[in-house]
């Protein structure tokens, strides 16, 4: 038997979906963060459970041929990187594994029908949007970094290599302007404070935009951090406040004021001109989410003459993209300013047969169907929960040849294609898509087409 603070020796032979290493010890099956398959190592039990326990790294015993040293000194108790120990093989074969489980566990799905992984071509300085959490540690201290795993504790790190160098030089140029003004900082007794640095950045133009989120509109000396800032970087076009005052783990609030500039930056992405405001969502790895449009595209198999619906369209990039392979475009996406940003893409880019309407995925989908609308194509894209059982029937009800799911959660999308296969579709292909390298995310599209025509 085990008890918490043993020390155990533990042969990692696979990886959680988190990415962490999993060793067994007689009965017991261990989790044991920042290990790889192959190694031996030295754990100390920290939790047990009836059948599994958890271990925290002590000493690698013998390495694993997958391992590489960390090039990052915060990377074992950040929440962000979870594979920065492994080479880069190494973490796109255990994302591929992630996306095999699912569909052949919870899915039924047969694992040959998951093809081989798209890597990233940047592994480092990828991410065209951060959000940087500012707050006060236990002495008081002013504090700007990144979560720690499962954690709301903020760990000190103002230069992240998931992000483009223009982020770390802003970050560190904020952090100078509060490190000694824990007054200007939001905390459970200062709701007006500021909460977090929120930066984007659009690769093919360079612009950026900043945004500081806090609880209230003003604070003191607010015009000289903006100042500073316009200033010191010529790149941000677009300057922004957003004002959260509620106790919440949402990050943004519901009012956004423009500071200087813009209210928006633009990128370009599949050839196409994007508009994006503060509150929509834009690919954080630009490069890699037109791999992951042209993947999609290929499965959608246009031929020109399609009625194509794309839900949850964000900003609309998926469905422009593939705009002018169809005879009609509709989008549906719930944000307000996602839409806004759509219609005015379609429009800047010279598209005239796409549609966009603000709601819920599942109703306006049934009120689609209602209306009579009968797509071709439909092309899915939803945040981790994936697709309600309501709107899967509505899809299946519309009777599309082909479907085309993008998802950013194995496990829910394996859920759905249950679901899809017991009704009239069939699982013809799935590609994961690494859009987050070095984090444990990993992302797939799916093809399906319908059984009787
Ligand atoms: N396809 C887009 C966006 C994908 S992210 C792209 O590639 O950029 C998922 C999108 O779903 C987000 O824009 C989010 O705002 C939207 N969303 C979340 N819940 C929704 C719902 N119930 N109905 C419609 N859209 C929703």
């Amino acid at each position: 038997m085990y008890r918490k603070n043993d020390s155990i020796e533990l042969d990692i032979t696979a990886l959680t979906s988190d990415g962490d290493g999993v060793g067994r010890a007689g009965e017991l099956v261990f989790f044991v963060p920042n290990t790889a398959v192959g190694d031996t190592v030295r754990a100390k039990v920290l939790k047990l459970k009836k059948n599994v326990g958890f271990a925290r790294l002590e000493e690698i015993l013998t390495p694993s041929p997958d391992r590489i040293a960390s090039d990052c000194p915060v990377s074992f108790s950040c929440g962000g990187c979870v594979y920065r120990h492994l080479s880069y093989e190494a973490e796109c074969r255990a994302k591929r594994q992630k996306v095999i489980d699912a569909v052949t566990r919870i899915g039924k799905l047969d694992a040959a029908l998951v093809k081989d992984i798209i890597p990233s071509k940047n592994i480092d300085g990828y991410r065209n949007k951060a959000m940087i959490p500012v707050g006060l540690n236990n002495a008081g201290e002013v504090v700007m970094g990144y979560y720690a795993r499962h954690s709301h504790y903020i760990m000190p790190c103002l230069s992240c290599r998931l992000s483009p160098d223009i982020f770390n030089a802003i970050t560190a140029h904020f952090y100078g302007f509060i490190k000694d003004r824990p007054e200007l900082v939001y905390s459970a007794s200062n709701r007006k404070g500021i909460r977090h640095l929120y930066l984007r950045h659009a690769e093919t133009t360079g612009e950026v935009m900043v945004c500081i989120v806090a609880g209230a509109r003003y604070f003191k000396d607010d015009h000289r951090i903006y100042d500073s800032l316009i200033e010191k970087f010529p790149q941000i076009k677009s300057m922004v406040i957003n004002v959260n005052p509620d106790d919440t783990n949402v990050i943004l609030g519901k009012e956004t004021v423009l500071i200087y500039g813009s209210d928006h930056i633009s990128d370009i992405l599949c050839g196409l001109r994007f508009e994006i405001a503060p509150e929509a969502f834009y690919q954080i790895n630009r490069a890699q989410a037109e791999r992951l449009y042209a993947k999609a595209r290929d499965y959608a198999a246009l031929t020109g003459g399609e009625t194509l619906l794309d839900l949850y369209c964000g900003a609309g990039t998926i469905g422009l993209s593939m705009a002018d392979g169809v005879k009609r475009l509709i989008g549906v996406e719930i944000i307000p300013e996602a839409i806004e940003n759509a219609k005015r893409n379609a429009l800047d880019n010279g598209i005239q047969n796409a549609r966009f309407l603000c709601g819920d995925a599942a109703k306006a989908a049934e009120t689609l169907r209602a209306e009579g609308v009968r797509p071709d194509v439909i092309v899915v894209d939803p945040p981790r929960k994936g697709l309600t059982p309501p709107l899967i029937e509505t899809i299946v009800e519309m009777s599309p040849d082909r479907l085309v799911y993008v998802s950013c959660d194995p496990a829910t999308l394996a859920r759905d294609l249950k679901l899809f296969s017991e009704k009239n579709y069939s699982v013809k292909e799935i590609t994961p898509v690494d859009m987050f390298p070095r984090t444990s995310h990993v992302e797939a599209v799916v093809m399906m087409s319908r059984k009787n025509t």
